[in-house]
């Protein structure tokens, strides 16, 4: 008889021996891990084993913070030690520039809760005997740094499991995957068939062909990285207390002492791909060669930031592999296009984010949801365009070749772009436009007409790009912006049952025909899942307008709860693009270009219409994200490039301007609107972020309405709240803490200046103790203590009358 399992986790590295435990854990013990080898035999034996909390997603540094956290439970429970060292460890600021920056991170981090703290140099003279400190600024200290024996922690996780009824089988490989008309899936080993009804890809450098046998791809590479392990160091055998670890991020190299010596490894700034498919099935535990040619100018940095290197003798070299993604996080979730079958694959990091990885899966697979906001891991943040053997090589290299170095809000990568441009990418260039990517879109983020040469410089503090994006939002308010509107997503919902479906899909209630609503989108434990705008183009057909970078997980989401019949769903996000076109002027423009009557009266404030506008078919909204009067105008993409060419033209006479992303941020400060990614997310409710105001709470059922409902009966103990704050050449951004009388008392979801109000403002979550309007706080900007209060109104026409003229 075939076995069966609830789960099978194939692949037996740090990721998937935590799986099994948190699965374990949660109660579902009827689970085995298949291991082609032993386990540990991918990525994980060679490992440095070494942890920080430290990360620039918040939401993952709170992760990798339970990962550590774990490893002394797993220890106790499983009765394997994990050869645990909690040095602690310093990220040295070598330049000023750094320090500054490290400063502000250190802000950041307290926003988590994470107990980093600043470090002088003397302090870390005396903490560090071996680092050269020429250059040397200051340092961030993370107490929760450290390393492990991978080993051990690997099987301290797996015996936990197998003591709580999870099975471990080893030395056999999965041969294939088959997913059975019942939605079990099929495993087939070199010892025979198993069946299971969820399948788990932790298969590490094998990743990619685990996924081939289910017909998909993933977007992760292997890629190689060294490290040296010296001779004792007569410095360190003296020390009473192990010297914490020590990365020098200028310097592109970490430190950790291993026994009296100590292990240096490297971040090469030319970093090399291995076996871009997967490793080959027989691989072995083999290192790769070592190529210190390679690697020689990082080395000499690091020799002579540590002197005492120098002289002490190399007694091995490790060059391992493993797997990278575009953005370097993990890959973890249910595989959109697939049924219970799950990813756990991806990750770089995995003695800082396993335990994590696996609490994540374990709450998403036994109760419907991760726990917490895991956007930054989820398989589903990327689309197929990220699985392209260029792309994927050009954006996993430039991120290992960053590893280290500073990251700017206001900075944007060149690797793997062009990839995506609408009609009028050559157009808007020719303007002038400076383009941002979103999931792979070109996206203008401001222009500068008349200088070809102008190049925005990364910086914590406003840009030089700030004057340009000053003259778009007076132009707005004056006259009229024209913004390219690819960073929407559009579905089309459709078919006999689409109402019913929609009307249990979105927690508002559902639009008359012609008419639009900003639609909240919960999940069963009333969190957000959208704040998307439905509009009703007929009885049995509506458009939904989200952010095109969440495609991919909203049609997941979508295609979860959709009906077997009845309800059809069409993507429309690359086949419709269009404009929004929004100032006082914006009507007497699209008046010029089209035969339909457009005055307030026949085209309201949240209405629709289709209408001719200019050569073009187009579907007008009467919405703006901008608080000024406004039309957002789609067409065929076909036709984008002809709408423009006519918008501009009509334009001209009444002052219209080409706009970016950067400006529309400005304008939605100055309106207190909020944007999804900052404002709204997984992490947040209806009640926090204000967003209840559109939920139709008497309407009937819909999906999260019992947990809403909760919520406004207890009120939500943080509240969204807009905040002037007292700075002068740098805004918030996002994540910085905020406090009162010294404490803590909420963080910043994003922040920038209002040119036309002439404030810095920025949208916040605070407890509601504090939310009221007037309430003196104080922001962390760019590390330095700012005042700030709360407002009561937005400050650019608080009664939307503009909008609605
Ligand atoms: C030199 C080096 C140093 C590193 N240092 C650190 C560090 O200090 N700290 C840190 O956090 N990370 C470090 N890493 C990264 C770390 O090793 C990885 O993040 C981690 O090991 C990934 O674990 P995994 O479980 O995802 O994958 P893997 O360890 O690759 O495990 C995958 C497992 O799946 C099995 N498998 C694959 N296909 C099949 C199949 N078809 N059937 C059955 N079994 C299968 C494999 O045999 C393998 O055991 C380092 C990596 C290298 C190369």
């Amino acid at each position: 008889m075939t076995d069966h399992y609830r789960v099978v986790v194939i692949g037996g590295g740090i990721v998937g021996v935590s799986v099994l435990y948190h699965l374990a854990r949660a109660g579902w013990t009827d689970i085995a891990l298949i291991e082609r080898a032993e386990l540990t035999a991918g990525s994980t034996w060679h490992a440095a084993g070494g942890f920080h909390a430290l990360n620039s997603d918040p939401n993952i540094a709170a992760l990798q913070s339970y990962t550590i956290e774990l490893y002394k439970q797993i220890e106790k429970e499983s009765g394997q030690a994990v050869g645990l060292h909690s040095t602690g460890g310093v990220e040295l600021a070598c330049s000023p520039e750094r320090w500054e920056w490290l400063k502000s991170e250190w802000a950041l981090f307290q926003t988590l809760d994470i107990d980093a703290r600043l470090m002088d140099v003397g302090e870390i003279e005396a903490m560090f005997p071996i680092v050269n400190l020429e250059g040397v600024e200051g340092g961030l200290f993370d107490p929760q740094e450290g390393h492990l024996d991978p080993h051990g922690a690997t099987h301290a996780f797996a015996m936990a499991a197998r003591k709580l009824g999870a099975k471990t089988i080893l030395r056999n490989r999965v041969t294939d995957l088959t997913q059975m008309p019942d939605k079990r899936w099929r495993i087939s080993t070199e010892k025979g068939d198993m069946t299971a009804e969820h399948v788990i890809n932790a298969a590490g450098l094998w990743a990619r062909r685990v996924g081939h046998m289910a017909g998909i791809d993933l977007p992760l590479v292997p890629m190689e990285h060294h490290f040296l392990v010296t001779d004792s160091i007569p410095e360190l055998a003296v020390l009473e207390k192990e010297m914490p670890s020590v990365t020098d991020l200028d310097g592109f190299t970490y430190l950790q002492q291993e026994g009296t010596g100590v292990i240096l490894g490297v971040y090469e700034r030319n970093p090399v791909h291995w076996r871009p498919q997967g490793a080959a099935w027989d691989f072995g535990m083999d290192l790769l060669p070592e190529v210190i040619d390679r690697i020689e100018d990082e080395l000499l940095i690091g020799f002579e930031r540590f002197p005492v290197l120098q002289k002490t003798g190399i007694k091995r070299w490790v060059n391992g592999a493993f797997t990278f993604t575009p953005d370097g996080n993990p890959l973890i979730g249910p595989v959109p296009g697939l049924q219970n079958y799950w990813a756990a694959c991806g990750c770089m990091a995995g003695f800082s984010q396993g335990g994590a990885i696996g609490l994540a899966l374990a709450n998403w697979m036994t109760e419907g949801d991760p726990g917490f906001d895991v956007f930054g891991m989820d398989v589903a943040r990327f689309g197929s365009y990220a699985c392209n053997d260029k792309y994927l090589a050009d954006t996993t290299r430039q991120f290992y070749a960053r590893r280290f170095s500073m990251a700017y809000p206001n900075e944007e990568l060149p690797a793997g772009r062009p990839l995506k441009t609408s009609p009028c990418y050559d157009v808007l260039k020719s303007e002038g436009a400076h383009f941002g990517e979103v999931w792979g879109m070109e996206t203008p983020l401001f222009f500068v007409p008349d200088d070809p040469d102008f190049a925005e410089i990364p910086s914590l503090r406003r840009s030089n790009a700030h004057p340009f994006v000053a003259q778009e939002v007076n132009a707005t308010r004056s006259h009229a912006g024209l913004f390219e509107t690819g960073i929407y997503a559009r579905y089309e919902v459709s078919g006999p049952g689409a109402e019913k479906w929609l009307d249990h899909m979105l927690s508002s209630r559902l639009p008359a025909v012609g008419r639009i609503r900003l639609a909240p989108m919960l999940n069963p434990a009333g969190k957000l899942m959208g704040d998307l705008t439905v509009t009703r183009l007929a009885d049995d057909r509506f458009w939904l307008v989200g952010s095109y970078f969440l495609q991919e997980w909203h049609l997941r989401w979508f295609r979860e709860h959709l009906p077997k019949t009845g309800v059809r769903i069409e993507n429309l996000s690359e086949s419709w693009l269009g404009f929004s076109l929004s100032g006082p002027r914006s009507r007497d423009i699209l008046a010029a270009l089209t035969g339909a009557d457009v005055s307030n009266s026949a085209l309201p404030f949240l209405s629709c219409q289709n209408m001719n506008v200019g050569m073009t078919q187009a579907v007008v909204a009467r919405i703006s994200l901008t608080g000024e009067m406004g039309y957002e105008i789609s067409v065929p993409a076909i036709q984008q490039r002809s709408l423009w060419f006519a918008l501009c033209k009509a334009g001209e006479p009444f002052g219209l301007r080409q706009i970016g992303l950067r400006a529309l941020d400005s304008l939605r400060f100055e309106k207190a609107y909020g944007s999804w990614g900052t404002e709204f997310a997984q992490s947040y409710t209806p009640g926090m972020s204000g967003l209840d105001h559109f939920v139709a709470f008497d309407k009937g059922d819909f999906i999260g309405r019992d947990a809403a409902a909760r919520e406004q009966e207890s009120g939500a103990s943080q509240k969204l709240v807009l905040l002037e704050i007292e700075a002068t050449d740098a805004d918030a951004a996002g994540y910085e803490p905020i406090w009162s009388a010294g404490h803590r008392v909420g963080f910043v979801s994003s922040g920038g200046y209002g040119h036309h109000v002439g404030m810095s403002l920025a949208l916040a979550y605070v407890d509601r103790e504090v939310a009221e309007p007037e309430t003196p706080l104080n922001v962390h900007i760019v590390g330095e203590e700012r005042a700030a209060r709360v407002l009561e109104h937005a400050p650019y026409d608080p009664a939307g009358k503009k909008l609605r003229a």
